[in-house]
């Protein structure tokens, strides 16, 4: 588990207000459910044979109540659709969600124990154009977030039946190979075979090679459905491989697989940036009616490790330096008044030289520095630093607001406020009043 400190959190808003964007010009409107949720509902949903289950999730029982800290997303929310009945309300739901979820895997880099993950459903929509959309929109949002060159890998493992012929199939040819599996994949043998085809080992690798591919095995509506899917990336442009081996680990899903990877460099090839795929029948399985969906989730951690993104450092606007105990009280209220008027502004309330105090604006990445001294009260004036300009000049007290403010807006620019500003203006909007400006 990972600690946020703030000269990080930049790059966190800026991020997580890329993706609220960009799900939001997508129809998708925020979903928040419980960290907690009875430890049933993800055996139910992920599957007692998965590693999430087996292995990693934090559970423990609540006055008899076995509840577990949510491993993902997904389930919390279709949960929630059943719960409210959504399925009378309206016949599409597009939700997405952000936040905190726990596994307790082996920490790695971009892999924690508690890590966050952005993510989105779409309850009601069968169609492989719903599909499509979604792993093209996703392309867009890593590329607006710094991640150049996200690739696409796609799968169908067909409706529940396709996949029942096709484990049996799978189970039939690596059945005379199965001394030569890992052990872990001798007992996924029993338990969930599919899980065999995504095995990191090389002695299950080799097993698999030449096995038969789920792709063969679709039925006719999978197969309607999986060339559709395709035919609607082409419309869109959007690049994809295709991966018959691609399975993933949780068992709710079925048809659509898909997983976006990128930025080998900075996280290595096995690291999936997002992942997704169609769960048809969840909602039934927890007590709702037939409804299809689809969602994906990406980790948020790794999407950052990835990202090219730069956010600018500056804390504050403006840094107001009081020389003295009675030069404190007007810079108290100076700094009120520019709050007032939307400026972000610290007040060095330290005592310190002005000197020290200098060096401070400098650090905050503060625009202007304003002293006040003894005589500047009795003379109703401050001393403007434009520290981007460095010009100084005597500004009347009443005039300091509307001057910085029209300074801002008009004046020239410093080298690091310029390269900020059009580093934002690829990405996002950004103010001289931004709030998610991180520590220099
Ligand atoms: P999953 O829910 O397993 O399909 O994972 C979806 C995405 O969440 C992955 O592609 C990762 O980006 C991210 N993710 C999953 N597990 C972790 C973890 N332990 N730490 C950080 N990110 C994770």
């Amino acid at each position: 588990m990972n600690d946020v400190l703030p000269g990080e959190i930049g790059r966190w808003h800026r991020v997580e207000a890329a993706f609220r964007s960009s799900m939001g010009r997508l129809g998708y409107r925020e979903v928040r459910t419980p960290y907690l949720e009875p430890t049933g509902l993800f055996v139910r949903t992920i599957g007692e044979a998965t590693d999430v289950v087996e292995k990693e999730m934090y559970s423990f029982v609540f006055h008899d109540e076995p509840l577990t800290l949510r491993p993902e997303g997904t389930a919390g929310a279709a949960r929630a659709y059943v719960e409210h009945k959504i399925h009378n309300v309206e016949p599409v739901s597009r939700w997405f969600y952000l936040g905190p979820m726990f596994r307790g895997e082996r920490p790695a880099k971009g892999r924690y124990r508690q890590f966050n993950q952005v993510g989105a459903e779409c309850f009601g929509d069968p169609g492989p154009g719903c599909d499509a959309e979604m792993i093209d929109a996703l392309v867009g949002f890593l590329v607006e977030i710094g991640i150049p060159k996200p690739d696409v890998f796609i799968n169908s493992i067909g409706n529940a039946e396709t996949r029942e012929r096709y484990k049996q199939a799978l189970v039939k040819a690596l059945e005379p190979k199965k001394e030569t599996l890992s052990a872990d994949s001798q007992r996924r043998l029993v338990t969930n075979p599919l899980r065999i085809l995504d095995s990191k080992h090389p002695a299950d690798k080799a097993a698999i090679e030449g096995a038969p591919t789920v792709l063969d095995f679709l039925s006719d509506e999978d197969r309607a459905h999986w060339d559709g899917l395709r035919r609607h990336l082409d419309a869109l442009g959007t690049a994809y491989t295709v991966d018959p081996k691609l399975v993933r680990g949780l068992d709710y899903y079925g048809r659509t697989l898909f997983e976006i990877k990128g930025a080998y460099d900075k996280l290595g090839a096995g690291s999936t940036l997002v992942g997704g795929g169609r769960y048809d029948g969840m909602v039934e399985e927890l007590g709702g009616p037939k409804v299809p969906a689809i969602g994906f989730a990406a980790g948020l951690e790794r999407l950052l490790i990835a990202s090219d993104l730069q956010v600018p450092t500056s804390v504050v606007d403006v840094l107001i330096a009081p020389l003295g105990e009675r030069a404190v009280d007007a810079a108290l209220v100076l700094g009120r008044d520019l709050r007032r008027a939307d400026v972000r502004c610290e007040v060095d309330t330290r005592n310190a030289s002005i000197k020290a105090q200098l060096r401070r604006a400098n650090s905050l990445g503060a625009r202007f520095a304003i002293i006040v001294g003894d005589r500047e009260i009795d003379e109703g004036i401050v001393e403007l630093k434009d520290l981007a300009n460095r010009t100084q000049e005597r500004v009347a007290r009443a005039d300091v607001v509307p001057r910085i403010l029209a300074r801002s807006a008009h004046g020239v620019v410093s080298a690091e406020v310029e390269s900020a500003a059009s580093q934002a203006e690829a990405n996002a909007d950004v103010s001289l009043s931004a709030p998610d400006a991180g520590d220099p």
